[in-house]
């Protein structure tokens, strides 16, 4: 058996590749039977200060970015709509997400809270993308030298994993995303940053939180899932419940290596499987 929906994708309404039907519409020649609907909801109040602005306007889907949560809510409102609109021509189950950027700024829970009563989000992935400087500032990760020594971007990347582990203790997502996402910078500081991993997933373990096996990882240079299997076999060795994700950002990325992930979990004997 392999699995039949993805609860990870992303539209045109956020950096996705194609719209909503278009996706719709894949997810029904596949054969699946549900899918979920999470593009990006990424609010920080530092983006204007950031030292990476430029980067982020640059990005093909700049308006990701937000800074104010009621122009979010006002936008996502119409998002669910138009999901909500169009869902019964499709022989889909179709749930409405979010994947969401966590943030422990003052307000921020409050701001996230108010989406959540105002929108109703049928489900929310946490996906963390950004890092900080020691001064607070939010950063892209292809801006790490910023942080000076490569001991102090150690520590900005260090402090990536322990805002998850804040993220997992929250309670506010159904499972969280990429959890070794920050690999990308690995190689530069000649550290595998395992012990923080490691800690990601007793965090997961202790508050019984689900996480994903992505396929997305392997459509990258030095192809390997998201968590990398080492990291994969401790999720399974912990019981930490997996969900197979794709993280489509177009048609031709959905349920894309389904079978390889579904091949892997099975030749670790793997059953504890998480859906909504
Ligand atoms: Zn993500
Ligand atoms: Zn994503």
């Amino acid at each position: 058996m392999i699995q039949k929906f993805s609860y990870h994708t992303h539209t045109n309404f956020s950096d996705g590749r194609n719209s909503l039907e278009e996706m719709l519409e894949q997810a029904v020649k596949l054969g699946f039977e549900e899918i979920g609907i999470s593009d990006h909801f990424i609010v920080h109040k530092g983006f204007p200060q950031s030292p990476s602005l430029n980067l982020l306007q640059d990005y093909h889907a700049p308006h990701i970015y937000r800074v104010d949560f009621e122009k979010a809510v006002k936008d996502f409102k119409a998002h669910y709509e138009h999901i909500h609109t169009v869902a019964n021509k499709y022989p889909l189950k179709i749930y409405v997400g979010a994947e969401v950027d966590y943030f422990d700024y003052d307000g921020w829970k409050e701001g996230f809270e108010y989406f959540k009563s105002e929108c109703r989000p049928d489900y929310c992935l946490s996906g963390n993308h950004f890092l900080f400087l020691p001064d607070g500032r939010i950063i892209d990760p292809r801006d790490l030298s910023l942080a000076g020594s490569i001991e102090e971007q150690k520590k900005v990347v260090s402090n990536h994993y322990k805002m998850l582990c804040k993220a997992i203790a929250s309670g506010l997502f159904d499972f969280i995303a990429h959890i070794d996402y920050m690999r990308r910078v690995e190689k530069n500081l000649n550290e595998d940053f395992r012990q923080d991993k490691e800690n990601v997933v007793e965090c997961l373990a202790k508050h019984n939180i689900p996480t994903e096996l992505s396929t997305k990882g392997l459509r990258k240079e030095n192809p390997d899932y998201y968590p990398a299997v080492w990291l994969a076999d401790l999720l399974i060795e912990k019981n930490i419940p997996i969900v197979i994700s794709d993280d489509a950002h177009q048609i031709s990325e959905l349920g894309s290596q389904f079978d390889k992930a579904e091949s892997y979990l099975q030749s670790r004997n793997y059953t504890n499987r998480w859906k909504l």
